[in-house]
């Protein structure tokens, strides 16, 4: 008697927590993107020098992913694809000339569905924090692709250097603080040029937590993408030089602070069992700043690159109550994340469009795996490896910065990504059926992907 009432409890749990239920509630959803933070630089990811307090909490108490993979190895594909669901060569997002500067023509074509459109149809608030990099021209400003409000840079804060500044400024340990004309840009109006960098993550964090108090009874959509750590490196006086590592370290733990406020605001508001949370980083470290680049952990090279420290990648998702604590080894990754907010919206992507995510919320609300998939690693608009399980073929590499033509493998390389992390041993040749099942799952791939018109000439 007691077993079966006990049962009956179970079952009311769960479909308390099933994604049908979730739907009907209109969660909101939050993403914090960091902009080339790597694999090995949160203390729940191994860092032994850089304090992370505030994110190591959260995955403690949220779900953490040992194999979460940013779209794309450099920053315009990658959050191209992260608010579209679709690998970036489907959009034109990617191309030899690897992301959009302020002279590119192009950006987020405007028929393209993002996360905040989706999700603007089902009644939430959307806003854009921090850095956009998809496109200063009508049609692919945060405003024209779903956001309701933004408030940020339009591209990397290394863009649109002063003409007198030496080359390799970006990359000092003291960069100049007026060395870069980027605008801060407030619903489509310049309100501050160049953006006093020290201050970006604090006055994010405070519009930010700002619009999480007035949209308490409207569900919302918040897509907070920091302009730190990409260089140059700034912090605010509060965090100036109290790192171990140095300004990279102080800039990381000014991030960690920004989402410790974040979750707090959460809290306050009594949002935090209606919000889904994901943190996670648009691409590896950029190494070649060496110690103003952040650390891969054991993982090969960093941003810019196909081996894994390009595109393995931090990846929090937190839903206290929602989402039992723990960790993961589910591949999953920034393509994910479209999917996985229309389904938490009661929301349905467009029946001819590809989406290449998968809808998480098995994983993420009732502990159910997501089936195997291929992961496919592209390099600008070419597809250089594809992970499947543990597998991992490389068809081509080339370092992420510094090595000026790619090398072709024939066969491709093979690496177990379970025994071999780091990518040190080559086993193609024990292993042709394994390459052979790869190498049809990437025909499968290619046959169906149409390429987009490119966008960042
Ligand atoms: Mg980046």
């Amino acid at each position: 008697m007691c077993s079966v009432r006990l049962f009956n409890i179970v079952l009311i749990l769960l479909a308390a927590l099933s994604p049908a239920t979730l739907a009907t509630e209109r969660p909101n959803v939050v993403i914090i993107f960091a902009d080339d933070l790597g694999y090995g630089d949160l203390g729940c990811y191994g860092s032994p020098t850089i304090r992370t307090p505030h994110l190591d909490q959260m995955a403690a108490e949220g779900l953490r992913f040992t194999d979460f993979y940013s779209a794309a190895e450099v920053c315009t594909p990658s959050r191209a694809a992260l608010l579209t669901g679709r690998y970036p060569i489907r959009s034109g997002m990617c191309a030899h000339r690897r992301v959009l500067f302020p002279n590119s023509k192009g950006g987020l074509p405007p028929k393209e569905v993002t996360i905040a459109e989706a999700l603007r149809e089902k009644g939430y608030a959307t806003a854009h924090i921090g850095k956009w990099h998809l496109g200063i021209h009508e049609g692919s400003r945060p405003l024209d692709q779903g956001f309701d409000h933004s408030f940020g840079l339009p591209y990397s804060n290394d863009m649109d250097a002063r003409s007198d500044l030496p080359k390799g400024s970006s990359g000092l340990a003291n960069p100049p603080q007026d060395g870069w004309n980027v605008p801060l840009i407030c619903d489509g109006k310049v309100i501050e040029q160049p953006a006093d960098q020290t201050t970006l993550t604090r006055r994010y964090t405070a519009e930010a937590v700002a619009f999480i108090r007035e949209h308490q009874s409207q569900p919302f959509f918040l897509y907070f993408a920091h302009t730190f750590p990409h260089v140059p490196l700034f912090a605010s006086p509060a965090f100036q030089g109290k790192s171990r590592a140095g300004i990279y370290g102080d800039a990381v733990e000014e991030l960690d602070a920004s989402v410790g406020q974040v979750l707090d605001a959460l809290r306050r508001e009594r949002l935090a069992e209606r919000t889904l949370v994901v943190f996670t980083s648009d691409n590896g470290p950029w190494l070649i700043m060496r110690d103003q680049g952040g650390s891969a952990g054991l993982l090969r090279d960093g941003k810019g690159s196909t081996w894994e420290g390009g595109m393995r990648v931090p990846g929090i998702a937190w839903m206290p109550g929602r989402i039992r604590p723990g960790v993961t080894n589910q591949l999953a990754g920034a393509l994910d994340l479209f999917p996985t907010a229309l389904a938490l919206a009661g929301a349905t992507a467009a029946p001819n469009v590809t989406i290449d995510g998968r809808d998480l919320s098995p994983l993420l609300f009732q502990s159910r795996s997501i089936p195997p998939r291929p992961f496919f690693y592209y390099r600008g608009d070419e597809l250089f490896a594809c992970r499947l399980g543990e597998w991992k073929a490389h068809f081509r590499t080339q370092t992420g910065y510094g090595q000026p033509q790619a090398e072709t493998h024939d066969p491709p390389l093979l690496f177990h990504l379970g025994h071999d992390p780091s990518e040190k041993r080559n086993i193609a040749a024990d292993h042709a059926d394994v390459l052979a099942e790869i190498q049809q799952a990437v025909k499968a791939h290619q046959a169906g992907v149409e390429p987009g018109e490119p966008q960042l000439q």
